[in-house]
């Protein structure tokens, strides 16, 4: 038998997070309640936990924000945890934000506790049948259809040549890919751009890249071959 799913509950009020507790732990979870956004963040980054289950409203900041920071992490299983967020009203605003930033689903108080644990053991499933993210690639979310990418949950704003530089990686993130391969997928055959400028517009969109995650370049330079997207395990 696997050991108890571990849910980090996030919850100010007391009454409410009682409930939660004891809910999931009738139903076998393991639940550790911080009741501040600064604990849960110490908490997480011990990385014991499954599922964090966050409220909104929080007396030192909200669960959005720490859902966006957890999405942000350089921590690829953070960026990965399954996030539930509750908010205080069934508020529009905070539920799209929420997914927005990243969350995995949202309840809005009052919600029965019952619904509650089945949403939690359907995002545990989920992330359990969820394929190890070729992680670089996996912080990415391409949207062909609104022509946009979002990369560690900031929709990025990209000119048309470095959307198509980093729709092309994307298309095969294990590949290196050469400037020449680059500039026909991009520019196309009837141009006078060169190499140099493949390598202009990918320092543009490394540049736009690490407005976003300034500690890390999802871009990786092959020296003589071209460009690939970082390696997950690194
Ligand atoms: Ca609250």
């Amino acid at each position: 038998m696997t050991a108890a799913p571990r849910v980090l509950l996030l919850e100010d009020d007391p009454a409410i997070a009682g409930t939660v507790a004891f809910a999931l732990q009738r139903e076998g979870f393991e639940v550790y309640h911080v009741l501040l956004a600064g604990e849960a963040r110490t908490e997480l980054a011990r990385g014991r936990h499954d599922l964090l289950l966050a409220d909104v409203g929080l007396p030192d900041g909200n669960g959005i924000d720490l859902c966006r920071e957890l999405r942000q992490s350089a921590d690829a299983r953070l960026r990965a945890l399954p996030v539930l967020l509750l908010t205080a009203r069934d508020e529009e605003i905070d539920r799209v934000l929420g997914l927005e930033m990243g969350a995995d689903d949202h309840m809005g108080k009052p919600f029965s506790p019952r619904e509650l644990v089945a949403r939690v053991r359907a995002l545990l499933r989920r992330s359990a049948l969820a394929p190890a993210a070729p992680a670089a690639a996996g912080r990415f979310e391409v949207d062909d259809e609104g022509r946009r990418i979002r990369y560690a949950g900031t929709w990025l704003t990209l000119t048309r040549l470095e959307h198509g530089l980093l729709r092309t990686l994307l298309a095969a993130p294990a590949r290196i890919h050469g400037r020449e391969a680059l500039l026909a997928a991009v520019w196309g055959d009837a141009t006078e751009a060169s190499d140099r400028t493949v390598d202009t517009h990918v320092k543009t969109l490394r540049a736009k890249l690490r407005e976003v995650t300034p500690n890390e370049d999802p871009i990786v330079t092959h020296r003589g071959l071209g460009y690939g997207l970082a390696d997950p395990t690194r």
